[in-house]
């Protein structure tokens, strides 16, 4: 019996005793391919030698300084290299040990340069319905699922929730791109109106929208909306990648694809890749300024921030990325699955739609293909199609069910970066039996 209070069935998984490559072992010897990068996690796959080289120089050298005592050279180089590659305008790191808590320095920094900046007024931060940002209590507040908030409520920040992006959109009436930006926009303004656009802190958005709608890229043009209504408003725009950053949709930072640039932006899970739990959030440079001509430092922390074998990890995975030009491989792969995802279930009666970017694709799963009607979520298509791929020794994400009144379900395909043409095809194939 496990002793681990982790998920409800962790008693009934397999054990995981070793990986290699792009698969999984468990403790009996059967082989998992990993296509969804644990949940896109796992960009370099299992065992990587030069990560494993890395940070076994680092454990040699130093395994951990306190950043109220020490900076270390992983640290320092893992920042240096983040800025470089950065969209243009972020200017600074914060290196902290995951998504959630990324998310949690994000909000605080947001609120702590108007305070820096004369604003305290501003206390209002709007995000979006259906979405997810995390588990703590900030990020939490800040995600839309009213499933996962409901019992946690009397102690969330206060916050607000407009038009839920784009997800489900290909389930309601048809509308063009465009009009789709327009609406969207349009419900940010209202609420920026009702609260007053002098009183809100940021609005909160992922890119492209990852577990709660799968792999959901925006429509054209909606962020050259949001960010002008936040440019008129003064209002911060915090860009989410701690899923679809880092590499996953083709370029390094998801952003790059629309033509903005964030003002504070949050990435974890593919920074490190899973050899470390790392996160950071990239700042812009009037954010740090604020603060460096204000009180001088940023009123938060974390024990374990700036870790050198976490930046150690994360230094190690994102020079491999750029040395073995991984990326292009991203976008060819991703055009492979794509292509062989749509061969296999274009014309399947339950699937309704086949998206995404990169190595982050979906398929939705639907009741009827004409109405795109989805399935009775007591079905629990998500648990069964996950219980099913794993029996062909195969590792994907599904979700769906009930989230805030929109039904639906997906299955997220996040393969590692470096997945062959071959492995993209035994893939779709053995998704194509769980299904
Ligand atoms: N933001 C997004 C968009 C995420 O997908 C996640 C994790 N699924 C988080 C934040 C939280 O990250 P973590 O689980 O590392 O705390």
């Amino acid at each position: 019996m496990t002793r681990l209070l982790h998920r409800q069935t962790a008693s009934a998984l397999p054990v995981a005793v070793g990986g290699e490559g792009i698969e999984l072992i468990d403790k009996t010897g059967k082989r998992y391919i990993d296509a969804s990068g644990g949940a896109a996690v796992s960009c370099l796959g299992h065992g990587h030698p030069d990560v494993r080289a890395a940070l076994h120089r680092q454990l040699d050298q130093i395994a951990y300084a306190h950043t109220g005592f020490f900076t270390t050279d992983a640290a320092e180089a893992l920042a240096e290299r983040l800025i470089n590659d950065a969209p243009e305008g972020l200017s600074h790191v914060y290196l902290v040990s995951g998504g959630s808590e990324a998310v949690e320095a994000a909000l605080k920094m947001a609120r702590q340069y108007f305070v820096e900046k004369g604003e305290p007024q501003r206390r209002h931060i709007i995000a979006r319905r259906q979405s997810y940002h995390g588990n703590t209590l900030g990020a939490l507040a800040a995600g839309g699922n009213e499933w996962r908030r409901r019992q946690f409520q009397p102690l969330l920040i206060e916050t607000h929730h407009v038009d839920p992006c784009f997800a489900y959109r290909h389930q309601g009436p048809t509308e063009s791109d465009a009009d789709y930006a327009a609406r969207a926009a349009r419900s940010l303004e209202d609420k920026v109106a009702e609260l007053g656009g002098e009183n809100v802190i940021a609005f909160v958005a992922e890119t492209v929208v990852g577990a709660t709608a799968g792999a959901v890229p925006p429509v054209a043009d909606y962020f050259k909306r949001i960010r002008e209504i936040c440019d008129r408003h003064g209002i911060l725009l915090i860009l989410d990648e701690v899923m679809c950053g880092m590499g996953r949709t083709g370029t390094l930072h998801a952003v790059e694809q629309e033509g903005i640039r964030p003002d504070l932006m949050t990435v974890a899970k593919g920074l490190g890749g899973g050899y470390q739990p790392i996160g950071a959030v990239l700042l812009g440079g009037h954010i740090h300024d604020a603060f460096a001509q204000g009180s001088g430092f940023f009123q938060h922390g974390h024990t374990y921030m700036g870790h050198p074998m976490a930046a150690a990890a994360a230094l190690a995975v994102q020079q491999v990325i750029a040395r073995d030009n991984l990326l292009a491989n991203v976008r060819a792969m991703g055009t492979v699955l794509h292509d062989r995802l749509t061969a296999q279930f274009g014309n399947h009666p339950n699937v309704g739609d086949i998206r995404g970017r990169g190595l982050f694709r979906a398929i939705e799963l639907v009741a009827d293909r004409g109405t795109k009607a989805p399935f009775d979520p007591t079905l629990k298509l998500n648990a069964r199609i996950k219980k099913a791929a794993m029996a062909e020794g195969l590792m994907v994400y599904p979700m769906g069910g009930t989230i805030d009144g929109a039904r639906g379900d997906h299955v997220l395909l996040a393969p590692p970066f470096i997945v062959t043409e071959d492995q993209v095809g035994t893939i779709v194939d053995r998704l194509a039996r769980a299904v």
